[in-house]
């Protein structure tokens, strides 16, 4: 389940277990860090995975990824391997926010500093949340959907209930969206919270939408860019793709094609690569006993942990070009590419 990297190693992910580090936890200098990841079913995890081993090669340490596939009870069980391999440092996503305290607190009765990554844990107490300004990613496609479409009506597709980002991100939009929702201008069709972050249930939910109100849709807030295609693919379908606005979040490559075809409207880009550089340094400084340099802390339910909050920018056509595509995020013959 679990794969020690440098790079050389990567091919074999998920399924195999094949140890580099020589002697996992033992003296020899090198830090070993674990990255429990929750899944990979969305594009930007597989660039927070390899982006990350290769900041660790660079850095001088060595990283075992484990992938928890969206099964909690897996993850708890990956974190506890980890740390009966002598990890250094864990690096945590939260499959369920509400539930991986009991994993990270696996880690933190080691004596292990632990580092929740993009999502933050319930009640965890961890040493460092890194992630982006995720309040401000709901507000930027909050504030890009309703300059489009000031009037008429909306789908809101929120992420997973079981996800703190998911939170954010609703609180964010609902400040760009809040007055025109209280005047009346807008109209919130139907909403929902989508379990896993799941395309296609995306898809059937706005399929239902649409044929229960076939002219009442002018716009859908989508939570990411997952969620974003199965409403395109749904609009696709009632043949509505271009003539309802849609927003989603990832910068997800297929989003970036949609954006160029104009089925997307925006995304919004995080940089994948900032979020592995502040998590590579702060592996270090905690490993080193030291306290990672911020003033600013969120509350995990419990506690106030230091948040280091990482800037995100909003993606159109017009700018796709000097956002993640100067960015080296995706290339620009595939975001071009014509099917
Ligand atoms: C992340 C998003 C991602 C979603 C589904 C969220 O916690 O912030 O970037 O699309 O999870 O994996």
């Amino acid at each position: 389940l679990s794969v020690i990297l440098p790079l050389f190693s990567m091919l074999s992910y998920g399924c195999s277990e094949q140890a580099t580090h020589p002697e996992p936890g033992s003296d020899d200098g090198r830090l070993l860090v674990g990255f429990s990841m929750a899944t990979f079913k969305e594009d930007r995890w597989l660039q927070d995975r390899e982006r990350f081993a290769a900041k660790a090669q660079q850095a001088g340490f060595d990283v075992i990824v484990t992938n928890a596939n969206q099964d909690s009870e897996l993850q708890y069980k990956q974190v506890a391997d980890l740390v009966q391999k002598g990890i250094d440092v864990l690096v945590f996503v939260p499959q369920d926010y509400a539930t991986a305290y009991e994993c990270t607190n696996l880690a933190k009765k080691a004596g292990i500093p632990v580092i929740s990554y993009d999502r933050l844990v319930a009640k965890g107490n961890v040493d460092a949340y890194i992630s982006f300004d995720n309040v401000k990613v709901g507000k930027l496609q909050g504030e890009a959907l309703s300059k489009a479409v000031p009037e008429g009506g909306y789908i809101i597709l929120n992420g997973s209930p079981d996800d703190h980002n998911s939170e954010m991100f609703h609180k964010g939009y609902l400040e760009a969206l809040q007055s025109s929702i209280d005047s009346g201008k807008i109209n919130i069709v139907a909403e929902t919270w989508v379990q896993n972050w799941t395309r296609e249930k995306a898809f059937s939910f706005v399929s239902d939408v649409l044929k229960k109100y076939p002219d009442k849709v002018d716009a859908i807030l989508a939570g990411n860019d997952s969620l974003a295609w199965g409403a395109i693919d749904a609009l696709s379908e009632a043949r509505l793709a271009k003539k309802v606005t849609v927003v989603g979040h990832d910068a997800d490559l297929a989003a970036c094609q949609r954006i160029v075809d104009g089925t997307q409207l925006m995304t919004v880009y995080k940089p994948i690569k900032s979020l592995v550089e502040k998590t590579a340094e702060v592996c270090k400084l905690l490993a080193e006993g030291k306290k990672p340099d911020t003033d600013q802390t969120i509350n995990d339910g419990a506690y106030n942990v230091p948040y280091i909050m990482i800037d995100c920018i909003p993606v159109t056509r017009e700018n796709i070009d000097e956002t993640v595509i100067k960015d080296g995020f995706h290339l620009k013959e595939d975001v071009y590419r014509t099917f």
